[in-house]
């Protein structure tokens, strides 16, 4: 049986060819048109700038988007808007991309790392009201896959302690949760543009907020620190070059046009998958409640499990499902704190305490997901058709039915 699977030189499973980025002759124009008026970029970034800005704060309910370089930096503008000083610590998940928590080490700040839920992959409250002391000053939940924090717990938890809400929604443009846009629920949102995220431009970012003096600070950061009315050489806060391009901006506008539909799509297929999974042993998708009005599926995140498959280890089995042809991945290896960076608190001039040591935190359930548990099917496969989800499921059933 195990010479049928496609890793063993096998017919695969899944034939089509997911394609990501999407666009079509109409974006192709739009920057062709940017790069022939010759208008690039000005100081403040130009007209179109400020115009895919504001569709974007519309598209999310919010007031306030400024764009900026990627969705790291924009991070890193939130929390120095929100006023963090040296040693004040921010609480962060250990499953999620490495700038979550090192844009808190930028700002001299403690990341402080609690775990997650094993059902939903994102921070867990609990934990969170567990870590909160007199120096937390500000959370980074992330909506991990685009799944959407439980943002009413949180929102409870950082109003009774004083601390700043910012949303890391790289991965949850368009997602939902109780109706409201990811992103626009915390003090500000940030989001990402880079190439392999729901929304690209290749690379960029942007933050949103409802709030007048964050949007005014972030927006200074992002401009050298220059100030609203101020002269073009006066430069009032730490800040710096953040601008991103008008042909960055021109395909930003395009490419909104499509991100409802497509997020509705992923919808409609996460939801579908779901049903098909649910029929087999030992592949458990991340939980889904209520609130989740709308997901957008950058990862669609399963839970393996290896004695439904004969013992083969969750790492054999990720790379069987994408010799099959499914656009998947084990995802991370090990949580954040694990990383180098972490454990040896290479920080090169920053002011972190002496007290803070890496090497003794434990998560136990980032570590599953990372060591044994997660799978990921990533988001461009999930804007395929429902036989798609269907080959999916097969090629999991396959896979089984070879090693069992
Ligand atoms: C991609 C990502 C970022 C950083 O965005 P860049 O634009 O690549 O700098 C931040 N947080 C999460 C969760 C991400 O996945």
């Amino acid at each position: 049986m195990r010479d049928k699977l496609a890793i063993n030189g096998g017919p695969k499973t899944v034939n089509k060819e997911f394609i990501w980025p999407i666009y079509d002759a109409s974006d192709v124009n739009a920057v062709t048109e940017i790069v022939q008026s010759g208008k690039w970029g000005n100081p403040d970034c130009g007209d179109e700038v400020a115009k895919f800005e504001q569709e974007f704060a519309d598209y999310c309910g919010s007031k306030y988007a400024i764009t900026c370089v990627n969705g790291s930096v924009s991070l890193r503008l939130a929390l120095i808007a929100c006023g963090v000083k040296p040693g004040d610590e921010v609480i962060v998940p250990p499953y999620t991309f490495i700038t979550t928590a090192s844009s808190v080490i930028e700002c001299n700040c403690v990341p402080i790392f609690v775990d997650i839920d094993p059902d939903t992959y994102n921070i867990s409250p609990a934990a969170i009201e567990a870590a909160v002391t007199e120096r937390t000053k500000a959370i980074i939940p992330v909506h991990f896959g685009g799944l959407a924090c439980d943002m009413d717990a949180i929102m409870d938890i950082a109003k009774r302690h004083n601390f700043h809400v910012i949303e890391d929604a790289a991965h949850a443009h368009g997602a939902e949760y109780k109706g409201k846009k990811l992103g626009s629920i915390g003090d500000v949102g940030s989001f990402s543009f880079q190439s392999s995220k729901n929304l690209t431009s290749g690379e960029g970012g942007i933050v949103i907020t409802n709030d007048d003096e964050l949007y005014a600070m972030m927006r200074s950061l992002r401009n050298v620190g220059r100030i609203e009315g101020g002269q073009w050489y006066d430069h009032y806060n730490p800040g710096c070059n953040y601008r991103i391009t008008q042909m960055q901006a021109v395909l930003l506008s395009q490419q909104l046009k499509r991100l409802e539909a497509q997020t509705q799509k992923r919808n409609d297929n996460g939801l579908y998958l779901n049903q098909l999974l649910s029929e087999i042993k030992g592949i458990t998708p991340l939980s889904r409640d209520e609130a989740i009005s709308l997901h957008c599926y950058h990862i669609y995140i399963v839970k393996y499990d290896s004695t439904a498959f004969g013992g083969l280890s969750r790492n054999d089995f990720a790379a069987m499902l994408a010799a099959e042809g499914v656009p998947s991945f084990k995802g991370y290896p090990h949580p954040l704190y694990k990383q180098p960076l972490f454990q040896n608190k290479n920080f090169m001039c920053y002011a972190i305490p002496e007290y803070v040591d890496f090497t003794q935190v434990h998560c136990p359930n980032a570590e599953q997901a990372c060591s044994s548990d997660a799978v990921w099917i990533l988001q461009h496969a999930m804007l395929g058709e429902k036989e798609d989800m269907e080959a999916f499921a097969n090629a999991i059933l396959k896979i089984q039915q070879a090693v069992s």
